[in-house]
């Protein structure tokens, strides 16, 4: 066979970054691995992995440990490998209806710094991506994170992207319009943004560093105020023919039923959220349909979902009503999708009553999956889902941006 006229350079350059990012997510997940078993692990030869080490240690972004492993066939004293800390940063940016705030942590996901931003006009999406930035400038400057070192910045919003997650297409609860949230951010963080739905890093926050992950196909539903849900099926975030997909709150329940927020009515929404759980106690006479204009009502709501509620019977029951009801309506949905877990997180996952009779409900109609409960499992907060979503998009992907290390070209200028 003919050899190509020239070296394919492109295709290359994707198989070094490919391997990079393997390399560096074997040593995230196993500390103190070393090169032999990398290689084993990677299906490349030793010098190919020698190669690829030699590069992190001189980035900075791994370092030499002694080997938890066993030693070598000479007894020979193996040289482990983990991330090194500081060798880089990520920062996560979450923007939700009831608290926007930012997590800076290092590339090792451990936690550096976490700030809320208290934007002073949340409906207005100028104004607030404003505060989002001046509030990162000030986090960078007060831990001296130099520029060539912050890797990737995660944002989760509580709205739906486009196909492309470059452009809002829905938020009710921040009350954004549709616009290119992408260009947006680049214009502030440059080229290392990564976007998702707020839920829908959640879930791939579980399933690629929490307690869900290994876990293929799940379904997670996160109930708050309103409901939203995400689901990952053979691995892959399910996202439909107009990027909706898993979004739960708007699965139709009651044919006719009262108005939701999104135009139409009966949404699951209005029978088994936190806003349904308000009105059926009368904390609440606002139609669901208005939930966007009153987010005071999400006070309203940790009121009641704190324990030394003085109604607790009566919340108990309809926590418990509403948790049966969320089972109910989604489980001919769950069926189809046949996950190996259902995972309820949120304000209302986390409540006993709810949870419980989510639980409960779906077991008892048959369902085979093993249900993941806030209330008894710490789930990954939003917050920390941002962060995850920046390191797995940003840096343990072929996505990093190696070339963004100003004192690596120094070195590798220096040795020639
Ligand atoms: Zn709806």
């Amino acid at each position: 066979m003919a050899l190509p006229m020239r070296f394919d350079m492109s295709n290359s350059d994707g198989v070094r970054k490919t391997n990079r990012a393997r390399v560096m997510r074997l040593i995230h997940d196993s500390p103190g691995v070393d090169r032999t078993e990398l290689a084993l692990s990677v299906g490349v030869s030793n010098a190919a992995i020698t190669n690829i080490v030699n590069e992190l240690l001189r980035a900075g972004l791994v370092q030499e440990v002694d080997s938890q492993h066993s030693p070598g066939a000479r007894g020979r004293k193996r040289v482990g490998l983990q991330i090194d800390g500081t060798g880089g940063y990520v920062m996560g940016v979450n923007v939700l209806a009831t608290n926007v705030s930012i997590v800076l942590a290092d590339i090792c996901g451990s936690v550096i710094d976490e700030t809320d931003v208290n934007p002073t006009q949340i409906r207005n999406p100028d104004q607030t991506l404003s505060e989002i930035q001046k509030t990162a400038d000030v986090v960078l400057d007060r831990h001296n994170v130099p520029a060539d070192r912050l890797f990737g910045v995660g944002f989760s919003v509580a709205g739906y992207l486009d196909a492309e997650s470059r452009s809002l297409q829905r938020a009710p609860y921040l009350g954004w319009p549709s616009f290119d949230l992408k260009r947006r951010l680049q214009g502030i963080f440059g080229s290392i943004v990564t976007i998702e739905n707020v839920t829908r890093c959640t879930a791939l926050a579980e399933n690629r560093f929490g307690v869900l992950s290994g876990i293929n196909d799940m379904v997670l539903i996160r109930s708050a105020l309103g409901l939203g849900g995400a689901v990952i099926t053979a691995g892959q975030l399910l996202r439909g023919s107009q990027n909706f997909g898993g979004d739960m709150g708007h699965l139709l329940a009651v044919p006719e039923g009262p108005a939701c927020s999104c135009g139409k009515h009966g949404c699951l929404n209005t029978v088994a959220s936190g806003w349904a759980v308000m009105h059926k106690l009368g904390t609440t006479s606002r139609s669901y349909e208005t939930v966007n204009q009153f987010r005071t009502q999400n006070s309203q709501l940790r009121l009641l979902l704190d324990a030394d509620n003085a109604r607790a019977d009566a919340v108990e029951r309809a926590m418990n009503e509403a948790g049966t009801a969320l089972a109910k309506h989604t489980m001919t949905t769950l069926q189809a999708l046949n996950p190996e877990a259902v995972c309820l997180t949120g304000p209302l996952g986390r409540h006993d009553a709810y949870s419980q009779a989510f639980r409960d409900a779906l077991t008892a109609m048959g369902l085979e999956a093993r249900i993941i409960l806030a209330s008894e499992t710490e789930i990954i907060t939003p917050a920390m889902a941002s962060v995850y979503l920046a390191l797995s998009d940003m840096v343990y992907s072929p996505q990093f941006n190696f070339s963004q290390i100003s004192n690596i070209d120094r070195v590798e200028a220096a040795s020639r």
